[in-house]
């Protein structure tokens, strides 16, 4: 006998995956809880969901990120269940344990998976140890002694790369050309991770010079089962934060993609993974190199979605519902190829946040064409937190088909008031080399010097 569905889930988040959340609950016949800061009592998931309950004040601190209110918002309406979205509490172990402990389910990882992928060098690891192919690097935390960081860097040859192992967000590394930068290097590395995430362990790696970045994802039950849902190229990224993604990734040759599969596949099932995941790599002349393992559901899932049919967000609740894996790869078919362009409440040219009032929105549409936003005409992007305010996307038989729907989609968008990142958007759609595909995590911002 099947376990039942969880009958009412707390939406632990805001903005366009809130309402992500919100309409796979409904097509599950979940009911819905909404939480939210005050500024955020008009979004469009809160006026949606069955209730809705106001946490705290602006700042995410107080509202999103504030585990008693969440807890306590759980209590009061009943909810079984929390779904973390991305962001926020999505990849934090210690809320996790507290939700499971107060008797909810997280709709994510078991908190001790959550911890070992939180620390890189425990995830390197235990990736290593099930098989998956890793960058070349110091295996382990690095030492204090400079003669050791020298004989290190030396096998693993320059440039080599500082990384902080509980780091995020693109923060916390540094890359050494020469021996003589090295030690000045991980001594203000050490530093920087201490103070920043109060944990100073930092390894090496081999400094890839023109890698792409290439993510498979997967999803497994925590009761053997175990599936991918093919890859994703999400190499156009600016301060490491991903514009524009697309699935398949292109032009890899198709027995490494196999393998690379087959191997995250054999990691979870090793690992017992339980959820949605994704597997980050980087790729380069032909080899995958593990860099981390994110453990929820990430802002470009939908590209995966559009080529294989399977709702992600669907899968998460019944896996933490308890129910085992109704897809088995063979189930899988891929079919096209899909782009997403994140859009941004932000000045094209100066990338700053331009939050404020939406007075008009025109929404594209069409064959293959999605739009996940929580935007409307008389919505007030607000100042308080990201400025992701929906992402396009679009599906076509092939990759020519899906990208000049997004050049259509794109022209067809209208939001007035605001600024937007859609100039930037329609300027990378017609770029001749991302046209061709497989561009390195470099060339976006080369191509935004030369403009
Ligand atoms: P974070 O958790 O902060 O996102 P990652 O380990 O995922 O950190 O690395 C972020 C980005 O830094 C990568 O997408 C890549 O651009 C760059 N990077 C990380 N490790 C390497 C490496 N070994 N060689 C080249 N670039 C790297």
């Amino acid at each position: 006998m099947t376990q039942p569905l969880l009958a009412k889930v707390l939406i632990a988040n805001r903005g366009e995956i809130a309402l992500r959340i919100l309409r796979a609950c409904k097509e599950l016949g979940i009911k819905t809880v909404a939480v939210h800061s005050k500024i955020d009592a008009d979004l469009k998931h809160v006026k949606l969901a069955d209730e809705s309950i106001c946490i705290g004040p602006n700042p995410s601190t107080q509202s999103y990120l504030n585990v008693p209110s969440l807890i306590a918002a759980m209590e009061v309406s009943g909810a079984q269940g929390v779904h973390p979205g991305y962001g926020f509490l999505a990849e934090n172990a210690d809320f996790a344990e507290q939700v499971e402990n107060s008797g909810f389910v997280f709709i994510g990882p078991k908190a001790e998976t959550i911890r070992i992928m939180g620390d890189k060098v425990a995830a390197i690891r235990a990736m290593k140890a099930a098989g998956v192919p890793t960058v070349p690097g110091s295996d382990g935390p690095l030492s204090e002694d400079p003669a050791e960081l020298k004989a290190t860097a030396l096998r693993i040859g320059y440039p080599v790369i500082i990384k902080a192992a509980a780091g995020g967000g693109g923060r916390g590394m540094r890359v050494v050309e020469s021996e003589a930068a090295l030690i000045n290097a991980v001594t203000v590395t050490k530093t920087e991770a201490a103070a920043a995430f109060n944990d100073g362990t930092v390894y090496m790696e081999k400094f890839l010079t023109n890698p792409r970045h290439v993510e498979v994802q997967v999803l497994a039950d925590g009761q053997g089962g175990a599936i991918h849902l093919g890859d994703r190229d999400c190499s156009l990224q600016r301060r490491h934060q991903k514009v524009l993604e697309e699935a398949p990734a292109p032009g890899i040759p198709e027995a490494a993609r196999q393998a690379v599969f087959e191997a995250c596949v054999n990691a979870c099932k090793q690992i017992n993974y339980r959820g949605a995941g994704t597997f980050e790599f980087l790729y380069e002349d032909g080899h995958y190199y593990f860099i981390e393992m994110n453990t929820r559901v990430q802002v470009e899932h939908p590209v995966s979605e559009m080529i294989t049919g399977v709702d992600i967000v669907k899968e998460q609740l019944k896996i933490a519902s308890g129910q085992p894996l109704s897809l088995r790869q063979e189930d899988i078919v891929f079919r096209g190829h899909a782009f997403e362009c994140r859009l941004n409440a932000e000045d094209p040219d100066s990338f700053l946040p331009q939050p404020g009032l939406i007075k008009g929105y025109h929404a594209p549409g069409g064959l293959g064409v999605r739009v996940d936003s929580h935007i409307y005409a008389g919505y007030r992007v607000p100042p308080n937190y990201d400025s992701l305010i929906g992402k396009l996307i679009t599906h076509g038989d092939d990759r020519a088909t899906a990208l000049v729907r997004m050049r259509n989609a794109l022209d067809e968008t209208v939001i007035d008031g605001i600024k937007t990142n859609i100039p930037l958007h329609k300027k990378l759609v017609v770029d001749r080399a991302f046209q061709e595909g497989g561009v390195n995590i470099h060339y976006l911002e080369k191509k935004l010097g030369d403009l």
